[in-house]
């Protein structure tokens, strides 16, 4: 029945090292699954910082956090996840310190903050604008210096249960092309998100979603929210490489193709700081209505810093727009557009990682807690990912505990067998389809269709399309017949699964008829509480997703219009 671990963590981001070091903690024999090695994982992307209500600054409380963060998801957010997500923030980051990240500083030594949007006070922690880097790198030194043991170059296919429980996982072993079980008490999906779903996008190519969508398909695990797609304001136009919040926090300004700083049509009191959703609708909006450059785009102006705010503060989006736009901030306006950025929704869990599954847990952009509701604010996601994190690892630990003894060789065995046999008929296919033009449509139609503007026509013509694509991926042919290494297999494995989530979006969006956080409606352009105050849970069926709607925790923050 293959390797047996008392936990299984899936992921080598931040939060599956955090879940997996707080599982070693308590003792137990844990290992991780990545598809890449953990340096590699998305979170070293991360530019901006990572909140916490420090006071460093300026006052602060956690409180203050607990609010702009209801308040900034269009009060979608579960207020009991958002005060156990606030109020750990300090501790977090002063542990990261401790572990050894080298956070920037103020003059007197202590953490520097810098204001994001949304946030009452400069709350963001930062290492220059290569925070991610900053804090995978000393998570990973962590993990090594724990012996966790990490089996890279692994994919995740299926997540093996019996009756409620999970008996463990099937994986693809990239290195040798074996479809291979591991048996576990205990299984933690953090797999990340989905960006490349999207054509314009801020993630890297491994971004494709299959750690959510496989757990969703084999193991009947619901996806919450999943219509809440965030759009980054300023993605480099051509690349859609990202330019950080914090640029504006810096004080960037965004101008249109008159010069004008258009965001005091908006939000007048907070003008660029406004939350991600707002400033990315604004931006669309201005191209949409003629005032950008090539109806495509405006600039982010940071020429005002100075040379030596931007080498001290902002060195990498320095270099990021000389080597692929050819243009030195320092001198000139940075072209830029909105880009799909980050995933709210996920595999639905609530504040202590569980899932439907008994044993199966979820954390970081691969889990919908939800923190971030309808909007997620900037400097938010690092936090949740170490946050809950940990917390799925101690909730874990728990469960191990008390577990009764159960026998899943039989459920492991029969799942492998139908796993080899569905990538074996794929090694094998011979359709007249081409894949990668279904991966392509798939991206285009999912920007034109759910993008940063929503409304009926489009959403159904999404989900006829998807039909389509459907139907096509059943004819496709692998262009490469390897064993080793072979990223054609591995790539049309995840297509099914790029496929399965954009359905979920879409018609989440569809059913959505209210404008909330990122998910604007132009035929419902306004809230609507009295209906749709609600999570969207969708099951997994041969059919599309069934979907349902489920209470949203409020607590302290009684809904309210949301201005700035
Ligand atoms: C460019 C960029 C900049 C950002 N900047 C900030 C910022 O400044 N502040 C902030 O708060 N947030 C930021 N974010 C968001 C934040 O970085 C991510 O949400 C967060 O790092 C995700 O961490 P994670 O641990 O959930 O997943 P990841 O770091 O994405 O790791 C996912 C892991 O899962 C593995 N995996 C995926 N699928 C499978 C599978 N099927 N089988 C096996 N393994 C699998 C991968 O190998 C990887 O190890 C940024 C995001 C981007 C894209």
């Amino acid at each position: 029945m293959g390797v047996h671990h008392q936990i299984i963590v899936v992921g080598s981001g931040l939060s599956g090292l955090r879940a997996a070091l707080e599982a070693k903690k308590n003792g137990l024999d844990v290992a991780i699954i990545s598809r890449v090695q953990p340096v590699r994982s998305h979170s070293i992307a991360a530019q901006g910082g990572i909140n916490a209500a420090l006071g460093n600054a300026s006052e602060d409380s956690t409180n203050s956090h607990a609010f702009d963060t209801v308040k900034g998801s269009d009060f979608l957010a579960d207020q009991d996840a958002v005060e156990v997500m606030t109020q750990e923030a300090p501790g977090i980051v002063y542990e990261m310190e401790h572990w050894g990240t080298p956070f920037s500083r103020t003059k007197d030594g202590k953490i520097a903050q810098r204001p994001f949007g949304g946030a009452a006070f400069p709350r963001t922690c930062y290492a220059t604008d290569i925070t991610g880097h900053a804090l995978l790198h000393t998570m990973c030194e962590r993990s090594v210096y724990e012996g966790i043991k990490v089996y890279e170059e692994s994919l995740l296919l299926s997540v093996v249960r019996s009756d409620n429980s999970v008996c463990g996982i099937i994986t693809l072993n990239i290195k040798t092309g074996e479809i291979e079980s591991f048996s576990a008490d205990s299984v933690i999906i953090a797999t990340g998100g989905y960006g490349r779903i999207y054509g314009n996008s801020t993630n890297a190519i491994i971004n494709t979603g299959s750690g959510m969508a496989f757990p969703y398909m084999t193991a009947s695990v619901p996806l919450k929210d999943l219509e809440f797609v965030q759009f980054h304001p300023t993605t480099l136009y051509g690349t859609n490489i990202l330019m950080t919040e914090g640029a504006r926090g810096e004080g960037g300004y965004l101008r249109n193709k008159n010069g004008d700083r258009f965001m005091k049509n908006y939000t007048p009191n907070v003008m660029e700081l406004a939350p991600r959703d707002i400033v990315a609708r604004s931006i669309q909006t201005e191209i949409n209505e003629g005032r950008g450059f090539d109806n495509a785009y405006v600039h982010l102006d940071l020429t005002h810093l100075g040379r030596e705010k931007i080498a001290e503060r902002l060195p990498g989006i320095r270099d990021i727009c000389i080597y692929f736009a050819g243009l030195d901030p320092v001198e000139k306006p940075i072209p830029i557009q909105p880009g799909q950025h980050y995933s709210m929704g996920g595999i639905a869990c609530n504040k202590d990682c569980e899932t439907e599954v008994s044993g199966l847990y979820a954390a970081g952009e691969s889990a919908c807690v939800s923190v971030h509701g309808g909007n997620r604010l900037g400097g938010n996601s690092l936090l949740d990912t170490i946050v809950f994190g940990k917390r799925a690892g101690h909730y874990a630990a728990i469960y191990l505990k008390s577990k009764p003894k159960k026998d899943c060789t039989t459920a492991i065995d029969a799942e492998l067998k139908r796993v080899k046999a569905k990538v074996n008929a794929l090694e094998n296919s011979t359709g007249k389809e081409n894949p990668s033009k279904i991966r392509s449509e798939l991206k285009a139609m999912m920007v034109t269709n759910a993008g940063v503007f929503r409304d009926k026509a489009k959403l159904e013509a999404g989900v006829v399309k998807i039909k389509e694509l459907k139907e096509r991926y059943k004819t496709i042919h692998l262009l490469s017949k390897s064993k080793k290494f072979n990223l054609d297999l591995l790539r049309n494995l995840e297509l099914e699964g790029k496929l399965v989530l954009a359905e979920v979006i879409l018609k989440g969006a569809l059913m959505r008829e209210e404008s909330r956080g990122s998910h604007f409606r132009t035929d419902f352009p306004t809230r609507d509480d009295a209906k749709f105050l609600k999570h969207t849970i969708a099951y997994h069926t041969e059919d599309g997703p069934k979907l349902e709607y489920r209470d949203v925790n409020i607590s302290k923050f009684t809904p309210e219009a949301r201005k700035y």
